[in-house]
């Protein structure tokens, strides 16, 4: 083939990437191409917005290290892909195949723009460690349940990591370097503070720190708040900064690889859900027990951190300051809002998409459901009491102290239960905005309704 277009998605890497390796090895001219697409960064708030464009950035300096830049468009993916191949004399459009109900409509836009043309469209894997849809169940059109998925999961075959690209060569003059494009997206909205850095390089970086010095000890520390021991991976892997099959390979053997090699899998298992439902995005995957409460003065509680329980308050304070939320607290702060305030998840979902650098419809959504009782919990009236929670997972109560600094002060654990000391007065540390057992109880009635 003559020349060929590979469109970026949220695949931005030049290592172990299928649809970039089959084109440089088929066509002799490679035209990399990234559409900003309005509809996707309307819902994207400025930590994503602003470690897309350092991915972008990053993306552009690889390519054209190696000897074609990416051009960078605004507009329709689908149009604006099938003109850049007219204009280059392209045979083919190659991208990563993607899961949400958005990829799905672009790639039959995709298809449909590019036939009169006479122009192959090949979607092509990457953005999971199994493809969506590879594993099906024996009824129905993706697995429910996450231990028969798993089980499969580990022993099915994967295909081999690509070699690492050397040369391109692209149709037609270098563009300019993309940088008043990127200027625009950063300059939507202020960044959190202490958001990670995005592009390859640093996901490169985390990595190869991961799988050298974290990952040993990843299986019995993960869930220690204070100890901040996982990968913070996630925005990399989001965006497909690094491969999830590189990530796997690069962790190795052993207790802490196999643990981390389940989260992965937990990673594939909400991408094959969403897949095959793409209306659990915004809509139950079963049935709500016993309806929402609408309450603004309880979400903005929630929102802000204000909740009067400080293991919750800590969790919503690091997802503000850092664009990133350990996943111990993820699942306390979901659990508190659906089950102790009673609303409804997909408010909570909104608010994580809007500050998390790694907000990922398919484990965002997943996630929420799950911990709702809507989604993919066997056990979906489960309640987590935030108290027991933070003596377990934060038993010192550094977490707590490391987020809320009107609580610093409180030596050991005795700061998860601040209603005890008499710290609590006006403009301090809140109240309690529910009392947990009472909302326990609330909850468990709801359920029979
Ligand atoms: P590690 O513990 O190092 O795990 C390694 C990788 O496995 C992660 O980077 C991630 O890609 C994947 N992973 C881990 N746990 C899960 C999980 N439960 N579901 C899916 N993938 C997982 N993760 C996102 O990437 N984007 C989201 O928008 C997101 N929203 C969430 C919302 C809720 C309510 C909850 C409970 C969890 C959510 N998660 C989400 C999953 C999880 O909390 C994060 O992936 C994890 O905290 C990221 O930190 P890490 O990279 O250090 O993870």
């Amino acid at each position: 083939m003559r020349a060929a277009v590979v469109l970026f998605t949220r695949d931005l890497r030049v290592h172990d990437h299928p649809a970039l390796a089959a084109a440089a090895r088929e066509a002799e001219l490679v035209l990399p191409l990234f559409v900003l697409d309005d509809a996707v960064l309307a819902g994207a708030g400025a930590n994503r917005r602003a470690f897309l464009a350092d991915s972008l950035a990053a993306l552009d300096e690889a390519l054209r290290a190696r000897g074609a830049a990416l051009h960078v468009r605004r507009g329709d993916p689908a149009r604006e892909a099938v003109a850049a191949a007219r204009e280059a004399g392209a045979g083919a459009i190659l991208l990563s195949d993607d899961v949400s109900g958005h990829a799905q409509r672009r790639l039959r836009r995709l298809r449909a723009a590019a036939g009169p043309e006479r122009i192959e469209v090949r979607p092509m894997p990457g953005v999971a460690v199994v493809p969506a849809g590879e594993l099906r169940p024996a009824a129905g059109p993706a697995y429910e349940v996450f231990t028969p998925y798993h089980r499969r999961w580990a022993e099915q075959p994967r295909r081999p990591l690509e070699l690492p690209l050397e040369r391109l060569r692209a149709p037609g003059a270098a563009p300019a370097a993309p940088a008043a494009a990127l200027d625009a997206l950063r300059a939507g909205g202020r960044p959190s503070p202490g958001r990670p850095p995005g592009g390859e390089p640093a996901g490169r970086a985390r990595l190869a720190a991961w799988a050298a010095e974290g990952v040993a000890g990843y299986r019995s520390a993960r869930d220690d708040l204070a100890a901040d021991a996982t990968s913070r991976l996630s925005a990399y892997l989001h965006l497909g900064c690094l491969s999830p099959l590189e990530a796997l390979e690069r962790a190795g053997d052993g207790p802490g690889p196999a643990a981390f090699a389940r989260q992965l899998c937990w990673r594939d298992f909400h991408a094959q859900l969403l897949a095959a439902r793409p209306w659990i995005a915004g809509e139950d995957m079963h049935p709500a027990a016993g309806g929402w409460r609408d309450d603004d003065a309880l979400l903005d509680a929630w929102t802000r951190g204000a909740t009067g329980y400080p293991l919750v308050d800590a969790g919503m304070r690091q997802l503000r300051e850092e664009g990133f939320m350990h996943n111990r607290a993820r699942l306390v702060v979901a659990s508190f809002l659906t089950k102790d305030l009673g609303i409804d998840w997909r408010r909570g979902a909104a608010h994580f998409m809007d500050l998390l650098a790694d907000g990922d419809v398919a484990s965002n959504a997943g996630n929420w459901q799950w911990v709702a009782g809507t989604g993919a919990d066997t056990r979906p009236g489960r309640m987590l009491n935030p108290t027991l929670q933070a003596r377990r997972y934060d038993p010192d109560g550094a977490y707590v102290r490391r987020h809320v600094p009107e609580l610093a002060g409180v030596e050991g654990p005795a700061v998860h239960e601040p209603w005890d000391l008499g710290l609590l007065r006006p403009g301090g540390y809140p109240e309690p905005v529910v009392d947990h057992r009472a909302a326990a109880a609330a909850h468990r009635a709801r359920r029979r309704r």
